[in-house]
């Protein structure tokens, strides 16, 4: 449907197809108070063209014309797409119903039986045209984001639809799209309420438009640049006449700049920013949902990559995002089932060799995907919340199998068992009296068990993770900083939370062969972590150059693929059973 622009009676336009000179006079004078403005046509095919390029919001039709009659008229009109849609007020000197109901299957709006009176056209006209209004404003409500006045997500697939056939037909025409998602938009609706959250809506929109100019008018269809608000806080531009993506990520970069100012909401002086995905029309797109979804889909990696900035689309991301809903489906499926597994990587002293612990590492052996590794499946299960379920299960297999060992090698079994949490477990209330309860089913004291958080993880859930570690941490159970060094490594989240252990990121490990700057930052950090009365562990030693220094800068405990890799649970009790490993501590 194309949608009839907004009419007030005052520049209504009506076409009155009549032969008779007379009742054009009589029409042009009985509509005067109405306001409208008459034009005219002797017969049928002067009326048809007239209509063609004046676009009436009316047509008075005489149903006996010199070359036609009213009903051909009706036929014609109806068949013309920019004239369908024009309501038709037949008028007629016949009384014969037959001829009124063919008219009014036709297409016509009404009729008028000749001789008419004035009050009678300009009720019947009036009608016509109030409905005709009505319409106009349910499609443009229909049509418009009510927040912001943009065009919403049905006005934007119709324009983008229509861009697409175009690029299609025309050549060297083509356009991108922008898919824009406010970042921490959520985070401001929710501390600061939903009338800033709105506010906040509405500057965007309101730069995004002062930057682009668009072509806003709603009822147009083909060409301009299109700004609309998909909901929430999504907006999409379509960028017109656009020869290729690389130019729309300029555009992209100077939106986000535009988008970085920061926002005055009220009293309150607010930052955001924006994540852009970019696709382009040369990738030969058919449908509109395809090309926002493609855009949508680059937009996530944007924010993935670290938020305001911009990506563009590769077939590579979609078939990521296919692997990972793929990854979905079967995660939930396989929780009861026993394709997961742990292997254990041995922690070791660095000084005598003896096993200190073990880290328990998850591993997802999947009938069809193969054997899928945690950095792929756990921000999923994490995003699905499954991870609850899933990590109940690992602490639960990790402390059966080391009470196993106690019992079994009591010798060589290590004497701690390292567990990992995830920031999700980090904001579950019952997540320490659900963990004591498995350990002690599993015959395992709190001690023996070391729970490793990521500083990450500690910065998302700052009041609940300090009252679940301190919980923990009342039981005895030992705690361990992971990955220490691979970000923010805040200092003083050592001090606030109540850890144990300080593990060293095999990122910071990696760099200590590079040149004795690092190796002084090294030897700062583990200092620094045993004047806090922390055990050092340091992660990811892989060369014989990394644990010479780290032996000589005095720490203590290592974990690494040189000293052993995360061992299958035969592997390690084979080893026990030949006693090919020192005893351990
Ligand atoms: P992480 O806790 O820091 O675990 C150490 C990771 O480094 C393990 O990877 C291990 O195989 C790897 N690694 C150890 N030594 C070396 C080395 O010398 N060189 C290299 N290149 N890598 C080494 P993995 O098993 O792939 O686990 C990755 C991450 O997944 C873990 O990092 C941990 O954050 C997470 N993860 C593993 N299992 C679980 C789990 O059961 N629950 C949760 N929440 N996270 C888990
Ligand atoms: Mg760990
Ligand atoms: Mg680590």
């Amino acid at each position: 449907m194309t949608m009839p622009p907004p009419v007030t009676d005052q520049d209504a336009m009506i076409l009155l197809i009549d032969d008779d000179p007379d009742i054009l006079m009589l029409v042009e004078a009985m509509l005067r108070p109405l306001g409208v403005r008459v034009v005219s046509a002797p017969d049928a095919t002067a009326g048809i063209a007239l209509a063609d390029t004046t676009r009436p919001d009316l047509i008075l039709l005489d149903h006996d014309l010199p070359d036609a009659t009213g009903l051909e008229v009706l036929a014609r009109l109806q068949a013309a797409p920019r004239l369908a849609e024009v309501p038709v007020i037949v008028v007629t000197g016949s009384e014969r119903r037959d001829v009124l109901t063919a008219c009014f299957s036709a297409g016509a709006a009404d009729y008028l039986r000749k001789p008419f009176f004035g009050a009678e056209l300009r009720a019947r006209v009036q009608t016509v045209l109030d409905h005709r209004r009505l319409v106009a404003e349910l499609g443009r409500a229909a049509h418009v984001d009510t927040l912001t006045g943009l065009p919403n997500r049905a006005l934007l697939q119709r324009r983008l639809q229509g861009a697409i056939e175009r690029a299609r037909d025309v050549d060297g025409y083509g356009f991108a799209v922008m898919f824009l998602d406010i970042d921490r938009f959520k985070l401001i609706n929710d501390s600061l309420g939903h009338d800033m959250g709105d506010l906040l809506l509405r500057e965007i929109a309101r730069r995004l438009r002062a930057n682009l100019r668009p072509q806003d008018s709603v009822g147009r269809d083909v060409g301009g640049t299109t700004v609309a608000r998909l909901g929430g806080d999504e907006f999409v531009v379509v960028l017109d006449d656009l020869p290729d993506g690389a130019a729309a990520s300029s555009v992209a970069d100077r939106l986000i700049a535009v988008l970085e100012e920061p926002y005055q909401l009220g009293q309150h002086l607010v930052r955001s920013s924006a994540s852009v995905g970019i696709v382009h029309s040369d990738a030969g797109y058919t449908h509109a949902e395809e090309m926002l979804r493609d855009a949508d889909i680059a937009m996530y990696e944007a924010k993935a990559r670290g938020k305001g900035c911009h990506a563009r689309f590769t077939p590579a991301m979609r078939e990521a995002v296919r692997r990972r809903l793929r990854i979905e489906t079967a995660l939930r499926d396989a929780l009861g089932t026993d394709q997961f597994h742990l292997v254990y990587q041995p922690i070791v002293s660095l000084e005598t060799r003896r096993l200190e612990g073990v880290e328990a590492l998850l591993r997802w052996r999947h009938p069809e995907l193969g054997l899928l590794m945690p950095g792929e499946f756990i921000p999923v299960a994490e995003e699905t919340r499954l991870i609850l379920p899933l990590a109940d299960r690992v602490l639960q297999m990790a402390c059966t199998q080391f009470a196993e060992w106690q019992h079994r090698f009591p010798r060589h079994a290590p004497p701690s068992i390292s567990v990992n949490l995830s920031r999700v477990q980090l904001a579950d209330p019952g997540l320490v009296a659900r963990s004591l309860a498995i350990m002690q089913q599993a015959g395992v004291d709190p001690s023996q068990v070391q729970l490793e958080v990521t500083e990450s993880q500690l910065m998302q859930q700052r009041t609940m993770a300090m009252e679940l570690l301190d919980g923990f941490k009342h039981h005895g159970v030992r705690l361990a900083m992971d990955d220490f060094g691979a970000g923010y490594s805040s200092l003083s989240c050592l001090q606030e939370y109540p850890f144990d252990v300080l593990k060293i990121d095999r990122a910071l490990i990696e760099q200590v062969n590079r040149g004795r700057g690092y190796a002084a930052l090294l030897h700062a950090v583990v200092t620094l972590a045993e004047n806090l009365g922390l055990d050092v562990v340091a992660e990811g030693i892989e060369r014989p150059e990394q644990l010479a220094l780290l032996q000589g800068l005095g720490c203590t405990y290592g974990q690494g693929f040189l000293i052993d890799r995360p061992l299958e649970v035969a592997v390690l009790e084979a080893r026990w059973r030949n006693a090919q490993w020192p005893e351990a501590a």
